[in-house]
């Protein structure tokens, strides 16, 4: 099935000319690595590729190889004969990247979400993977498309960031192999690791001071929360990207089972960020009751309400879903 389905992508890659190469709304390491990894391996081919996201390039991750090639889509919509997304488990999450494509002959969805319905026309979707990028290897090795070493890097950071570096439960020996094959190909670990965890703004340190002191618990402690207004992240002046991973300070506690990060936004909706750790609380299945998705263990949405409003209705269907459970 899957060396099947690879070697239809492979010949519509190697069939095709022009390329856009999108990925989802707030993008984290796994969606920029991929982009700019299946772009770099596709413009070594040959190939015409333009590589968008919504939120651009973000700050902290300038320093992957050839990020530069990371733009916002263009205002003027462009012909293409391939639009491919990326780690993007719903169409819309795509955001204003769809609109810069004024018409594409095939879409392809590559993609690790449980959650993904399979829209596009050639679909890959591997919940079991525990990232995009370690799809693409997957992909570029079956297929003998170019891997250099910023290609490499590129794929490293994406499955380095999406498994939480190494530690999540959907970390297999596969993805061991997967990275040492990066780390042959040329990826500088330390580098890596110290320009991804280790080189953080200032102001996410004082943001993370902040949310804990507004943490709390609830079902005997399984359930833990902190929440940002936007009130404070103008005080603290933090940018969207700060808070990618502050919500694991919270999943760190012992005993908890649940973490769950409010961040009001300006559109009157409030957005949730849930990660479990026991496979018999699926966040996914919470969140996608308020319009979300996600994974089993890491999931989101964006409710429409304040912050009060949202803490307290999505804090009772946790604490529910966590007694039932009986974890
Ligand atoms: P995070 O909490 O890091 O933003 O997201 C965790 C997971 O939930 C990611 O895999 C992401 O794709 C998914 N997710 C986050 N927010 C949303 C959302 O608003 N809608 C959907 N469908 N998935 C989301
Ligand atoms: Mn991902």
């Amino acid at each position: 099935m899957s060396a099947a389905k690879f070697e239809q992508i492979g010949q519509t890659l190697r069939d095709n000319k022009r390329f856009a190469i999108l990925s989802h709304v707030r993008p984290d390491g796994d969606a920029l690595g991929s982009q700019l990894a299946l772009g770099l391996s596709l413009k070594k081919l040959g190939k015409d590729v333009r590589i968008w996201n919504e939120d651009g390039m973000l700050d902290k991750y300038g320093f992957l190889s050839s990020s530069k090639l990371l733009t916002k889509p263009p205002a003027e919509p462009q012909d293409f004969d391939v639009a491919i997304a990326l780690d993007t488990a719903i169409q819309n999450r795509l955001g204003n990247t769809v609109a810069a494509i004024k018409s594409a002959k095939v879409w392809i969805n590559i993609d690790h979400h449980p959650s993904n319905p399979g829209y596009g026309d050639i679909v890959y979707i591997d919940p079991h993977a525990p990232a995009t990028g370690q799809i693409l290897f997957e992909l570029m090795t079956n297929q003998k498309l170019p891997i250099d070493p910023a290609i490499a890097e590129n794929l490293y950071a994406a499955i380095s960031t999406d498994t939480g570096s190494f530690q999540y439960p959907n970390t297999t020996t596969r993805t061991f192999e997967i990275a040492a094959e990066l780390v042959r190909a040329g990826v500088d670990v330390g580098r890596v690791s110290q320009l991804t965890y280790e080189s953080y703004p200032r102001r996410r340190v004082e943001l993370l001071r902040d949310l804990l002191g507004t943490m709390r618990f609830n079902a005997n402690d399984r359930v833990a929360s902190f929440s940002l207004s936007l009130a404070t992240a103008k005080k603290l002046g933090v940018l969207p990207e700060d808070n990618e991973g502050l919500i694991d300070h919270l999943r760190a506690i012992r005993g908890v089972i649940v973490a769950v990060f409010f961040e009001e936004l300006a559109d009157g909706k409030v957005r949730v960020s849930m990660r479990s750790k026991s496979e018999k609380v699926n966040v996914c299945a919470i969140c996608e009751k308020f319009g979300g998705g996600g994974h089993v263990l890491a999931a989101g949405a964006r409710v429409k309400g304040t912050l009060d409003e949202v803490e307290q209705k999505v804090l009772e269907e946790v604490r529910n879903v966590v007694s039932r459970s009986g974890s």
